[in-house]
Formats: structure tokens, C-alpha cells, sequence
């Protein structure tokens, strides 16, 4: 790559991205020029932003919230991934036009399951929140065919149209998988036991405040994984713990690897991720 390539992350709040430095970081791996941004772009500067940073040769994009189901508009192509997730991360230029991708689910199985080595088949897995990230990561759950998927939800309603979004674009039955959908009381959380207990709500963004889990909910769990990425542990890492989860982790191997898969997206180079996973950036 002779030219400097032209990155990005874009979202509000952006200060607190690490996208940056893990890009950088891939980029010295080949001694890729690349020049990365960091653009504090709401949804209703989105559109202009999007113009103008691939009229000037942007070449691609991170979304981060609050835009990822907003940019979808703006991509000629949308690929599977993001289109089963009805959410993007991903925005990029290629051959004049631009490509909508969700990278989300990707970087959270290759950190389940080649970092962490526990695999999701016949697993019984519990999905706390249902938002943004909620959606983005369970396409690529579905396809590990667990035994069951539980998405639990503080407002019921919107675990509910995320199950029928779904079930609208993925025949669950022929895959021979469990989805169900609720809300976060403890008739609904306690009538089933949990391989896997993921944490997609942002809760953790909130120091010290607590989803009130039950210490039974973990009795079956051997490992507790929270999308939120942090030097500390969270309340619910701790919670876990507490409740006597051999392993927990926060999100800091699936920020690196859904990074490392956006990397291969915008150059067609693939990054070793192993120096980020063993050294998170302060
Ligand atoms: P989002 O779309 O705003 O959704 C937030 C979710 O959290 C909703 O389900 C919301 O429930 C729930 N929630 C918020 N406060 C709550 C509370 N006090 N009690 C119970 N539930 C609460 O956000 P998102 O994009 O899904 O992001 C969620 C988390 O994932 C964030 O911490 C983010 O940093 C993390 N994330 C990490 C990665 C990574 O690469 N590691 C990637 C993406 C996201 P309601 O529907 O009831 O409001």
C-alpha cells in the first residue's frame, strides 16, 4: 500500500474508542500507511459525514452507537451478516460502491472460541439485553447451533420483535434450536439452567450499578462473558464470581477481533491479534 489509507470511527459518545490504537497496531504489522480518525458524528450529522469522508477517499469505517442500524441506509450492499442482524459496525468502499458489514458476531465467536476455547454447540446460553449488540452477535451464535438461546430483556417488547425479526430470516426449527424471549424477572431468567451467560446490556457503562442477578442463575455456568470492556472487573464479572463462575471475561478480545476482521475487510490483510489479546491498551 503506497497511499496513506484513509479510517475511521464514528459514533456518540467516540473519546473513549480504542479503535484507533488497535488499528494502528494492525497497520505497523505490515507496514501499512493508514491515517484513523475519530469523529464524534450523531444521527443527524451522520449523512453528511458519510458524503463527505468517502467523496475524500475514505476508504472504511467503524459505526458505533448510536449508529449502527441508522448507517445501513447509506451502504449500496448489505451482507449477510449485517442483513440477519439488521445492524452494521462496518462501512467501507469498494470498486465505487459501499458495503454494509456486521463484524460484531465474528470478533465474539473467535474470542469464545479460539481464545477462550469454550465452544457454543449444544450449549445452553442465556443473552441479557437486546439491543444493538444483542443483535449484531446472535446470528453468528445461531450458526455455532447451540441447543438453546435464551435473550432476556428489561423491556420485554423489544426481546420479543428481536425474536420475531428472526424468526422472520432464520428457520430456528430446521436448525434444531431453542429461542426464547423475555424479560429480566427471575420466573423467566430461573426456568432453565445456562452453559454460557452473556451480558449484551450496557448496564456496565454505568460503574457500580447492578442487574440484581440471582446467585442461581449461575449455577450451571462455566463461563460469564460481558460485551463491555474494562481494566476492572464489572459488577456482573464479579456477580458471576460470586456465584461461583469458574471463568468470566469482559469484551475486550471480541473488540479486537471483530477489529481484526474489519482490518481484513478495508486492506485484505490479516492481522495477528495476539499481542491486543495479551495487552490491552491502558
Ligand atoms: P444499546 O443498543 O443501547 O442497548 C442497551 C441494552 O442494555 C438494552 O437491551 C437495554 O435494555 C439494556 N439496559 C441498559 N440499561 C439497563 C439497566 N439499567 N438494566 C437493565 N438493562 C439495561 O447498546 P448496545 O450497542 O447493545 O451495547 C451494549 C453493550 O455492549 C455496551 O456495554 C457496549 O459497550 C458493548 N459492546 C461491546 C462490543 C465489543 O466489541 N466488545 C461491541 C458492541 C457493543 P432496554 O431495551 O430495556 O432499554
Amino acid at each position: 500500500m503506497d497511499k496513506k489509507l484513509k479510517l475511521a470511527v464514528i459514533g456518540s459518545p467516540i473519546s473513549h474508542s480504542k479503535s484507533p490504537e488497535i488499528h494502528k497496531d494492525f497497520a505497523n504489522q505490515f507496514d501499512a500507511k493508514i491515517e484513523f480518525r475519530k469523529d464524534e458524528v450523531t444521527s443527524e450529522t451522520l449523512e453528511t459525514w458519510l458524503i463527505d469522508f468517502f467523496k475524500n477517499d475514505g476508504k472504511g469505517v467503524s459505526i458505533t452507537l448510536p449508529l449502527k442500524e441508522a448507517a445501513l441506509n447509506y451502504a449500496d450492499e448489505i451482507s449477510d451478516r449485517a442483513r440477519l442482524a439488521s445492524t452494521c459496525n462496518v462501512i467501507y468502499a469498494k470498486d465505487e460502491r459501499l458495503f454494509a458489514d456486521c463484524t460484531d458476531g465474528y470478533g465474539l465467536i473467535k474470542d469464545l472460541e479460539e481464545n477462550l476455547k469454550v465452544l457454543l454447540k449444544d450449549k445452553k446460553i442465556l443473552i441479557l439485553g437486546a439491543g444493538g449488540a444483542a443483535r449484531g452477535i446472535i446470528p453468528s451464535i445461531i450458526e455455532k447451533k447451540p441447543a438453546k438461546l435464551k435473550v432476556a430483556n428489561r423491556t420485554e417488547g423489544k426481546a420479543l420483535s428481536l425474536k420475531e425479526d428472526l424468526e422472520g430470516k432464520v428457520n430456528l426449527k430446521e436448525k434444531n434450536i431453542i429461542f426464547e424471549a423475555g424479560d429480566l424477572s427471575y420466573d423467566f431468567l430461573l426456568d432453565d439452567s445456562y452453559d454460557l451467560i452473556i451480558n449484551s446490556t450496557s448496564i456496565s457503562t454505568q460503574a457500580g450499578e447492578s442487574l440484581g442477578l440471582p446467585k442461581a442463575l449461575f449455577k450451571s455456568t462455566k463461563l460469564a462473558y460481558d460485551l463491555f470492556y474494562s481494566a476492572e472487573k464489572t459488577v456482573f464479572m464479579q456477580d458471576a464470581l460470586g456465584a461461583g463462575v469458574e471463568t468470566v471475561s469482559d469484551g475486550w478480545g471480541m473488540l479486537v477481533e471483530q477489529g481484526a476482521e474489519s482490518f481484513r475487510l478495508w486492506t485484505n490483510l490479516i492481522p495477528d491479534t495476539s499481542r491486543l489479546l495479551e495487552k490491552p491498551i491502558d
